[in-house]
């Protein structure tokens, strides 16, 4: 007997049908002897149509309202799926963030969990019920919904399997596991049978959209194991967890993410404390930054380039406007359509030659690249939006990660690929 935490995203509980059918899996693992908690997701694209709908009203939405607008998605498909495993024959009770106990802080649209109370959700499994937990939403000190960031949901199963100390957080979704980069960009893609929390943080992180980044790092520091699987079958997903089960591959995987911007200060003053002044204006006005390059100088100016979420670029541009003459920049201009492509892997600590391999391999396919940035176990290259599809691929094969199987089951066009590595910003 094991006890399961099973998170169904927006694909999953889609449609009446497909709650239906997530009712009976719930069901049969009770059947098999499993307790069960799940976890859901709104249903299909209703968190898009939230939003929708409240820059319909306004174009900034305040963000205390918004959380309480799309908290609601989750308190729809909770209740459909709770009133689904009633019509089985099997008790289930629905749960909003705040009833399940998942306590945050107060930063709305992008909350953290700051403790799981468990009781309702023990007294539940204690009577019997299969408890059905909204996702993606918490309560804060003041008594005030709160939403975790896009993908929350993830983070919220995450969060009550730690807070129940369950066997293994079940992560269901319409693909069925990691694979070495998302398989509908790169239709070669492999399944991997386990990632290491390491580099499934970094390729979360990375842009990868099948975990959130919040959810691996939560399940990292608690050591919750995560089995990221599909909704549609009954096959073996792929495990989240500290070790690899196998010899572990130099490169585990690519994430490709075109949710960043590049903004260039163009004729900076090449003198001390002038990019000290211009990220101190940019860091209080919440602008986040990736990769910083500077430009070697000549006659006293420089250039400097950073890239930022796209989120993050008009509160970027209110800051630039007011800094540029201040510091005696000349100007500063702003390139959208760019893509970040990150190759993932423990394995290129022990492994030179890395870098020179992915750059030889964009050379060779005439993919230019903008911008470079590493960590002891990622290499990001920023190269140009239209070229992400390509490059992914490429280095996909330079890096021996192709399988013979194809996942064809939904091959995208172009245009819907480029949508989806859009789907952050
Ligand atoms: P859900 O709505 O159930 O949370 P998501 O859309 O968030 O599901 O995540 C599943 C999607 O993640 C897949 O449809 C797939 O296109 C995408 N994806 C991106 N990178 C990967 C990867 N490395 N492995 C598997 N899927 C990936
Ligand atoms: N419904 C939320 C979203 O679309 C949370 C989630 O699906 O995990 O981002
Ligand atoms: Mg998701």
């Amino acid at each position: 007997m094991s006890l399961i935490v099973a998170k169904f995203g927006g694909t999953s509980v889609a449609s009446p049908e497909r709650i239906k059918n997530v009712a009976k899996r719930l069901v049969r693992m009770r059947q098999q002897g499993n307790e069960v908690v799940a976890v859901v997701s709104a249903m299909g694209k209703t968190t898009d149509e939230l939003m929708g709908l409240a820059s319909a009203v306004t174009g900034a939405p305040p963000a205390r309202e918004l959380d309480r607008l799309l908290s609601t998605g989750e308190q729809v498909s909770m209740t459909l799926l709770a009133m689904a495993v009633e019509a089985l024959g099997y008790k289930a009770m629905s749960f909003t963030g705040r009833q399940a106990g998942i306590q945050t802080d107060g930063t709305h649209n992008k909350a953290k969990i700051v403790k799981v109370h468990n009781e309702r959700i023990l007294d539940a499994l204690e009577a019997g019920v299969i408890p059905v937990v909204a996702g993606f939403q918490g309560i804060d000190a003041n008594d005030d919904i709160t939403t975790l960031g896009r993908g929350g949901s993830d983070t919220t199963a995450v969060a009550i399997a730690w807070g129940i100390n369950a066997d293994v957080c079940e992560i269901y979704s319409d693909v069925d596991g990691v694979y070495t980069t998302d398989p509908r960009v790169a239709p070669r893609a492999k399944k991997l049978d386990s990632v290491c929390y390491d580099d499934m943080l970094e390729l979360s992180s990375a842009g990868s959209g099948v975990l959130q980044s919040r959810a691996v790092e939560f399940a990292r520091k608690w050591k919750v194991v995560i089995h990221s699987r599909s909704a549609f079958s009954d096959a073996e997903g792929t495990y989240i967890k500290e070790e690899y089960e196998m010899e572990e591959a130099v490169i585990t995987g690519i994430a490709s993410d075109t949710s960043e911007v590049k903004v260039t200060v163009r004729g900076l003053p090449d003198t001390p404390a002038v990019a000290a002044k211009m990220f101190s204006a940019l860091a209080a006005n919440n602008v986040n930054l990736d990769m910083i390059i500077q430009n070697v100088s000549e006659g006293g100016v420089t250039d400097i380039s950073f890239t930022t979420p796209g989120a993050d670029l008009g509160r970027a541009k209110d800051t630039l406007e007011r800094i540029v003459p201040q510091i005696g920049a000349r100007e500063f201009i702003v390139d959208e359509d760019i893509a970040k492509v990150s190759l993932v892997g423990t394995g290129m600590k022990s492994s030179p030659g890395v870098a020179s391999r992915a750059f030889q391999t964009l050379g060779d396919n005439n993919i230019n690249i903008v911008a470079i940035s590493t960590s002891p176990i990622r290499l990001s290259v920023i190269v140009d939006a239209a070229q992400a599809t390509q490059a992914v691929q490429c280095l996909h094969t330079a890096f021996g990660l192709d399988s013979d199987d194809l996942f064809v089951e939904t091959q995208l066009s172009a245009e819907e690929i480029a949508a989806k590595m859009k789907k952050g910003r």
